[in-house]
């Protein structure tokens, strides 16, 4: 598992490769998304120190798009429809558990059995690059505390879909 510092040289490695103009804004999103494990929401990039009140949410996501076409980061999908995005080093493969009532992610140590497993779909289709996504799904410790039928207080606040959709329409 690399740290932080790797993960960043790698990014900006790529990104200078495709010869795409540094910029600080540019390289606060890269810094947060290398330093994050889990994949993070556009919401949480945009209140990020250094970022925060730096740039609106449409610049950053198209920063993000610009990332993804570079094959730097990748989109995640989870299951309360927002975007994440998680770095897209090679070899690093994501398992995630995730807390069904409050959306609390935690990273999950790679499995050699998983590891595996990819090599063997490559070596029988004939595939290469690829990279896998490893969802558990389940209620967490402080949850399971909750009275039945109470709805989470720590539940994530989701980005409302007009918000999101004018985001998506100024981007394009
Ligand atoms: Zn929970």
């Amino acid at each position: 598992m690399k740290d932080a510092a790797h993960r960043l040289a790698w990014a900006l490695e790529v990104c200078r490769r495709a010869q795409m103009r540094p910029t600080p804004i540019r390289e606060k999103i890269l810094a947060f998304l290398t330093a994050s494990r889990i994949p993070v929401s556009l919401e949480a990039l945009m209140q990020a120190d250094g970022i925060r009140g730096r740039c609106n949410a449409t610049t950053a996501y198209r920063t993000l798009m610009l990332f993804q076409g570079l094959e730097v980061i990748r989109q995640v999908s989870l299951p309360n429809k927002n975007s994440y995005f998680v770095l897209n080093l090679p070899g690093e493969s994501n398992h995630f558990l995730i807390c069904r009532c409050c959306g609390q992610l935690v990273e999950l140590p790679a499995a050699e059995s998983v590891a595996l497993l990819e090599r063997e779909v490559a070596a029988a289709q004939g595939y290469t690059k690829l990279h896998h996504e490893l969802q558990f799904f389940g209620i967490c410790p402080a949850c399971q505390k909750h009275p039945p039928g109470v709805v989470c207080a720590k539940l994530q606040p989701r980005m409302r879909r007009g918000q999101l959709k004018t985001v998506l329409e100024k981007a394009n």
